[in-house]
């Protein structure tokens, strides 16, 4: 059984969870989360800025687009280990905690 307008509104949010998942695998990363979890982490607008989160189309990535953060960036992108804040806040933390 199937509500048209829910499956509607997670398909965004799942294509991304699918996407993420492939993006870190391509650049090597090691994935121990799941789409599902992922989705479980993925909230309607950033934790750090409150920026209300902006799906993308593929490649098309903009600055409120929600990225998967790992806490440790040595560990895996797990669950305990992701945060998903937008890509603004996600470049700067990355530009701030470079040694
Ligand atoms: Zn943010």
């Amino acid at each position: 059984m199937r509500k048209w307008r829910r499956t509607h509104l997670t398909d965004e949010r799942r294509q991304w969870a699918q996407l993420t998942r492939r993006t870190h695998k391509h650049a090597g990363k090691k994935v121990s989360i799941t789409v599902e979890e992922l989705l479980e982490l993925l909230g309607d607008s950033c934790p750090i800025c409150e920026s209300r989160f902006v799906f993308h189309a593929r490649g098309k990535e903009k600055i409120y687009s929600p990225t998967a953060d790992r806490i440790d960036n040595n560990g895996p992108l797990s669950i305990k280990n992701t945060q998903v804040i937008c890509l603004l806040c996600n470049t700067r933390k990355g530009s701030k905690e470079v040694s």
